[in-house]
């Protein structure tokens, strides 16, 4: 069995278009992974010979949003369970919320290795002071980044794989 690395996050942070980044073009499909039924949400994915199962835990989320505390509580856990490396995703463009510091917290009782992706960040130079403030959340590794404009998307996987 592959390493799990898994992206977590509030809804709305840009999981799921990182996550079709990341599959799409940044790192390649090597192969649909038998017997997962979720198989939307789970790829196996290499960066620079690394080979890790990639998971978009947002798929999880319910519509109904009376239960989206709940469930970002439970893809958290269930994340910090079987992940080796956990990519937290927040948005930059939006600064921490409550939601974000209810999963940094969650995050941090576990010693797993988290690189906390801030993205929404599509112009480097002029955003950048946005990125400052996720420190605040107690991460080491800080990743500005842009899921959309595909922007330092190698960094935050170098950031990973090193973790691996
Ligand atoms: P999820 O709920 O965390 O999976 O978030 P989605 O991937 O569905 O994205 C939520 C919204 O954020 C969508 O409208 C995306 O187009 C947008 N989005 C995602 N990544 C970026 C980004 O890097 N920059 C900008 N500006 N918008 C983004
Ligand atoms: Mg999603």
């Amino acid at each position: 069995m592959k390493p799990i690395v898994a992206i977590v996050g509030r809804p709305n942070v840009g999981k799921s278009t990182l996550f079709n980044r990341l599959i799409g073009d940044k790192i390649s499909i090597v192969a649909d992974t038998p017997g997962v039924t979720r198989d939307r949400l789970y790829r196996e994915c290499e960066w620079t010979g690394k080979e890790f199962m990639l998971v978009d835990t947002g798929g999880l989320e319910p519509r109904n949003s009376d239960f989206i505390m709940e469930n970002i509580k439970k893809q958290a856990e269930v994340a910090m369970n079987e992940a080796h490396v956990i990519i937290f995703v927040v948005d930059g463009r939006a600064g921490i919320t409550a939601l974000d510091e209810e999963i940094a917290t969650i995050l941090r009782k576990k010693n797993k290795p988290i690189v906390l992706a801030v993205n929404k960040i599509d112009n480097y130079i002029s955003q950048l002071e946005d990125t400052y403030e996720f420190y605040g959340l107690g991460f080491e590794k800080l990743v500005p980044v842009s899921a959309e404009h595909n922007t330092n998307l190698g960094d935050m996987l170098d950031a990973v794989v090193e973790d691996l």
